[in-house]
């Protein structure tokens, strides 16, 4: 972890990755997605901001849960939304 991660990113002792491939929320409503990540607060994996439905920055906003994981293989950062960070593990 980087000097410059925030206290966010500095919390996440063990990055959760995800369960399945696929948005949750996208499933639901039968939209595509471009790109997963996985919510390191509750464990939830929905779509990056380059999808349509955008489900993961909602999910930030809503819940408050600041920190993603990239859940594309070979992908190794987390962001915070709040801080606007990047860190690779
Ligand atoms: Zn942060
Ligand atoms: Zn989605
Ligand atoms: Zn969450």
């Amino acid at each position: 972890m980087s000097d410059q991660a925030c206290a966010h990113l500095k919390a996440v002792a063990a990055v959760k990755h995800a369960a399945r491939r696929e948005c949750e929320e996208c499933v639901k409503i039968d939209a595509h997605w471009v790109h997963l990540r996985t919510c390191q607060t509750c464990g939830v994996t929905l779509c990056c901001d380059s999808s349509p439905n955008r489900h993961a920055s909602k999910h930030a906003h809503l819940s408050g849960h600041p920190v993603i994981a990239s859940a594309q293989l070979g992908e190794r950062w987390l962001y915070c939304y709040p801080d606007d960070a990047f860190a690779e593990y």
